[in-house]
């Protein structure tokens, strides 16, 4: 095995991977070590992917079950097969994993398999699953160790009973009742795809809307959706403990008016967030610096503490997305190759992939009220949408957020069919400051969800709406 390189990256996940390919382009001798056999990290072992085929699988199960009959299509007795779903997701995860390793040998990047070590700012220690030990020499490092689930007081993950995403990615049978504590991201689309199958889903959520770090209204119209496919939603609910008792799980919480109150499923899924992981990375035995909540700190190049060592992705501060992590991947390797690029956080969109999925770039309505930014704003419904009346998907609506003066798009949120690929179009408008009143004029495709955006802008530049 080399064991000198230009380029180390610490972590085979979005990040780190794509950091490995762009330092492979620039002409870097690039090494990329993973901790497992597989190369991918969270996002597409545990993550988007398996998360996205089963979120697709059920939506399918479900559209048939409940969306079929009214088309005309008759499918007889409807069946599900919950091991061949889950079969499905591997495969697409095994495909994603492949396609990865092809990235890495295409691109001549040396993959190493073992976990590393911080000897001193220049050489690791990597230590294989056969407990062989060998050492690694690089000019620059790059930190991509990604995060693990994270509870809360008074509930122990014991990957039993109370599990994460991560086992609830690879439950072997289909459970009839499920608990999930955070009614954020992953807990609502777990939610959705146990509900979609038949599972009886209970969302017990902290705050007083779900994806409270949305804007307000796309957490309040998701409530609605989600409790149309029968998912039970509690907000503004503490969750006190978990108990295992076996073949169920107790779940105490306070409702809103501090009232004891408890529920009894089969599993219950803690999904209240990830914290950055840096367990064993050796860290004491170089200057780079945690933040108080545990994030290896990096300057705005993305370099920590030691000058040829950078840091990218969930370990680091900042949205734990997988293309920011991307993004974050191909900046540290040109600051080092001495480029000056650039990543604009406020335009990195995020997206929830229920049905309707809800996608957001930008501010949202709170933050421009908390910031006293004026603004203007226009909101139109998917039920006055021809595409969406034709494919049965009358719920949501997009909203843009403007500026009264200028028309600069402030802020999309979009709870809808498609939305995370319409949004792209808004990330695309915000990026080039295309007014609001140019993108009112512009034709889009007739009929299609994206149109929502076009009366929403008309609205919101004062022309108004053409369809409502
Ligand atoms: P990771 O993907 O976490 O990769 C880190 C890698 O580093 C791991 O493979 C780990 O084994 C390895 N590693 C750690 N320590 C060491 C060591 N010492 N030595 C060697 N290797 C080490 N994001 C989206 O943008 N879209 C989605 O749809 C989405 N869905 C998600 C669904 C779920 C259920 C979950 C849990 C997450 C989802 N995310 C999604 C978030 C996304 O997965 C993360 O933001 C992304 O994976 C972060 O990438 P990363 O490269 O920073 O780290």
């Amino acid at each position: 095995m080399e064991n000198s390189f230009d380029i180390v990256v610490i972590g085979s996940g979005p990040g780190g991977y794509t950091a490995a390919i762009r330092a492979a382009q620039l002409g870097f001798k690039t090494a990329i070590i993973e901790k497992y056999s597989n190369l991918g990290g969270t996002c597409t072992n545990v993550g988007c992917i398996p998360s996205k085929a089963l979120l697709d699988s059920s939506e399918n199960y479900h559209a048939a079950k409940t969306k079929f009959a009214n088309q005309g299509i008759e499918v007889g007795s409807l069946k599900l097969n919950f091991q061949q779903m889950y079969l499905r997701k591997s495969e697409v995860v095994k495909q994603n994993v492949s396609g990865i390793n092809y990235l890495m040998k295409k691109n001549k990047i040396e993959i190493i398999y073992g976990t590393a070590s911080f000897l001193s700012n220049n050489e690791l220690s990597v230590k294989a699953a056969d407990g062989s030990v060998n050492s690694v020499r690089s000019k620059y490092f790059i930190v991509a160790t990604g995060s693990k689930p994270s509870s809360i007081p008074g509930v122990e993950i014991d990957k039993n009973r109370i599990i994460t995403s991560t086992e609830a990615l690879s439950l072997s049978a289909k459970p009839e009742t499920i608990v999930i504590i955070g009614g954020g991201v992953i807990g609502v689309e777990m939610a959705s795809i146990f509900a979609r199958i038949g599972v009886k889903v209970t969302i017990i959520e902290y705050a007083d809307s779900l994806i409270p770090t949305m804007d307000k209204e796309l957490g309040k119209e998701l409530q609605k959706v989600l409790t149309k496919t029968g998912i039970t939603v509690l907000v503004s609910q503490k969750v006190q403990s978990a108990k295992n008792n076996g073949e169920s799980v107790t779940v105490k919480y306070l409702d809103a008016s501090s009232a004891e109150k408890e529920i009894s499923a089969e599993y219950c899924l803690v999904a209240v967030g990830r914290k950055s992981y840096t367990e064993g990375l050796g860290l004491e035995n170089t200057k780079i610096e945690l933040d108080p909540k545990g994030r290896i700190k990096t300057d705005a190049q993305l370099r920590t503490a030691e000058e040829n060592v950078y840091a990218i992705g969930d370990v680091i501060e900042g949205a734990m997305l997988a293309h920011k992590a991307e993004e974050e991947g191909v900046l540290a390797v040109e600051v080092i190759h001495g480029e000056k690029p650039h990543i604009n956080y406020n335009l990195i969109p995020g997206v929830v992939y229920t049905w309707p999925e809800v996608a957001s770039v930008g501010y949202t309505e709170e933050q421009l009220k908390e910031k006293g930014i004026a603004y203007n704003k226009g909101k139109f419904p998917f039920s006055a949408s021809g595409r969406a009346r034709a494919s049965g998907d009358t719920e949501g609506f997009s909203k843009v957020l403007t500026d009264p003066k200028y028309g600069e798009i402030l802020g999309v949120h979009i709870i809808g069919a498609r939305a995370a690929d319409i949004i792209a179009q808004s990330v695309v408008s915000m990026e080039f400051e295309v007014t609001d009143s140019a993108l009112g004029k512009i034709s889009y495709a007739h009929p299609t969800y994206s149109e929502t955006l076009k009366d929403a802008y008309l609205i919101a530049s004062g022309s108004g709406a053409l369809n409502i």
